[in-house]
């Protein structure tokens, strides 16, 4: 395909933020799309050149792109910035420049898609020129249009708004003429996390290639989530005989090893590894297995006297710089739960109980590597101690498994259930909420320009971001300040793609944070559009404040779900109470 013919569905993506639209852009696109080169359209689409646990990226920032705009259009590049500072847009100022025709022969999509890589993998001595000459190049051998989507791509700000569910859609569409196969795609995309891979496996081996995807070491599986009850009596109704494991309250890391290189990655595939020596350190040396994917919390803890420290602390080990100094204050433990992978077998169709019992094989006693504290049973009261033990050790609360279920991957059901603590007149958990726009300050707030966030929950079933609550509290005036910032440059003129939103906020922003909240009760409202019925009639959140800001292991997609909401809702007339 041309490059040119993929820039046209650019620019129609680009003009709508109707997901059903762009459902049917994409499946247009994909069916004109050939075989092999599937794979880095939909990289494209998804604004990356690769699935993000193989961390490439471009490395260019505005300056150098900007050099490379002008090195392309032979002009100086205080006229480039001129513009840049007029447009705020690279993607603008390259089409302004490159409006010549070009001469050379049309770019195919393979073609740019390769030269952006080149970009990527160039490094050592000299990187910073060569990036630039080599994209100058690139520039001066497309049309203006093109320039414009590759110089956005280039600095990150392509916004298409594009979410894999809506893509997996499309495919099945292109491929079997309706939204059929996104069940299948999804276990596919699951067990791999690579889209790319899952929709070139589709076109060449049809959705048999999808069923026979398995686990591998080196690609982190989309990771089981929980859902929660608020009794241990539920759990024991729900599940009968179960482990019931402490919840704690750190990072959670998937871990592969083979043979002695290890990658760890956390909740949204990233990769995680040379933020923890200490714990890569620990997998090296504590785990007797040549291959394996095992699953566990890190969590900073002081050895003496065995204190685990809250998830602020945990958290600041999430960095890029100063790694070793912190990993020597804050040193991380690892609680392993689940093994998915070992010397060449795929765990993840077994059940949990032999998963947990393999685990419990491998894992060499000492070290900062340790197994998930648990207990079998099927005894409300002796739940209930369990729970009120580690609650007063500091925990979290309780994470109880089936006994006889796979490990599923993505997917958010009763195989796991929390049990958290809670606090008379809390809601039974925090809601993960991604914010979509601000509102400008009054009163106090208005030096710093903002005065409360417009959160949204995520509706997985039509890939969408519905509104659930005002937020005007819980943040410090420095964070505020910050926040600020950080919406800003995600700012968008009209209310982004994938956002169902009544209320207008005084700013739109590209839905990419993700925050806690804490709320007192869901109640109906006639404001949000979270699970909002033919009546009108919608959810929110009352007196929601923030207890964790900027979630680095949620993407938006990640937020609390409108499922999730719907269920806590009927929950909460049930008290709150863990018992
Ligand atoms: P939440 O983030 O509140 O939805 O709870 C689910 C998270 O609890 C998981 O993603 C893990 O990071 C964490 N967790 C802590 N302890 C366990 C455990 N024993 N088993 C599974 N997950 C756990």
């Amino acid at each position: 395909m041309l490059f040119a013919h993929l820039v046209e569905y650019f620019e129609k993506l680009e003009s709508t933020s109707k997901r059903l639209e762009m459902f049917s852009i994409l499946s247009e696109l994909f069916q004109r799309v050939e075989k092999d080169e599937i794979d880095k359209v939909i990289y494209l689409c998804e604004e990356q050149l690769q699935p993000p646990f193989r961390g490439v990226e471009i490395g260019m920032a505005e300056k150098l792109v900007e050099r490379a705009i002008a090195r392309a259009a032979g002009t100086a590049e205080s006229t480039v910035r001129e513009r840049y500072n007029a447009l705020g847009d690279a993607g603008l100022v390259a089409e302004e420049f490159l409006s010549q025709p070009s001469t050379g022969a049309p770019l195919a999509v393979a073609t740019v898609y390769e030269e952006l890589l080149q970009i990527s993998g160039t490094s050592g001595e000299g990187s910073v020129d060569r990036k630039i000459g080599r994209l100058a190049d690139l520039l001066s051998r497309s049309n203006a249009k093109e320039a414009r989507y590759i110089t956005r791509f280039v600095v990150g700000n392509l916004r298409l708004g594009i979410g894999d569910p809506t893509l997996m859609e499309a495919l099945s569409k292109a491929i079997a003429g309706d939204r059929s196969l996104r069940p299948t795609l999804e276990r596919g995309y699951n067990i791999c996390s690579d889209l790319g891979l899952v929709a070139k496996t589709l076109m060449n081996q049809g959705i048999a290639g999808i069923e026979r995807l398995e686990a591998h070491v080196g690609n982190p599986i989309r990771m089981a989530l929980a859902e929660r009850l608020t009794r241990a009596a539920e759990i024991v109704e729900k599940l009968g005989r179960c482990s019931v494991e402490s919840k704690y309250d750190g990072l959670r890391c998937q871990v592969h090893k083979n043979g002695n290189r290890i990658d760890i990655f956390s909740r949204n595939q990233e990769r995680m590894t040379d933020m923890f020596p200490d714990l890569a350190d620990a997998a090296r040396t504590h785990l007797v297995a040549e291959q394996a994917i095992f699953e566990g919390e890190a969590l900073a803890m002081n050895e003496e006297t065995e204190e685990m420290q809250p998830f602020q602390v945990t958290v600041q080990r999430k960095r890029k710089h100063g790694v070793d100094q912190m990993a020597k204050d804050f040193p991380l433990s690892l609680f392993a739960f689940d093994l998915l992978y070992r010397d060449g077998k795929d765990l993840t169709k077994q059940p949990y109980e032999d998963r947990r019992n393999q685990l419990d094989e491998i894992i060499r006693p000492g070290g900062r590597l340790r197994l998930a504290n648990r207990i079998v049973t099927d005894d409300t009261e002796e739940i209930e101690l369990f729970f009120d033990e580690n609650i007063s050790h500091g925990l979290e609360g309780i994470m109880a498994k089936k006994l006889d279920s796979p490990y599923q991957a993505g997917a958010r059901n009763f195989n796991w259930i929390k049990l958290k603590r809670s606090y008379k007149g809390e809601l039974i958990d925090t809601v993960d909420v991604v914010l979509v726009g601000y509102f400008l300050g009054r009163g106090m707030r208005v030096k710093f320009g903002i005065g409360a966030l417009l959160g949204a929950v995520y509706d997985d079933q039509h890939d969408t971001f519905r509104t659930i609550a005002k937020i005007g509290s819980g943040l410090t005036e420095e964070n505020w300040v910050k926040v600020r910032q950080m919406l800003d440059e995600g700012r968008t003129e009209h209310k982004p793609a994938r956002v169902d939103s009544l209320i207008e906020p005084d700013v739109w922003t590209t839905p990419t944070y993700v925050f806690s909240v804490l709320a007192d009760e869901i109640t109906k409202s006639t404001m949000h559009t979270c699970n909002r019925n033919s009546e009108g009639v919608g959810f929110a959140l009352r007196f929601p404040r923030i207890k964790e800001w900027v979630r680095v292991d949620k993407k938006p997609e990640d937020a609390t779900t409108v499922t999730e909401i719907v269920k806590m809702f009927a929950q909460q007339k049930g008290g709150g109470a863990p018992k």
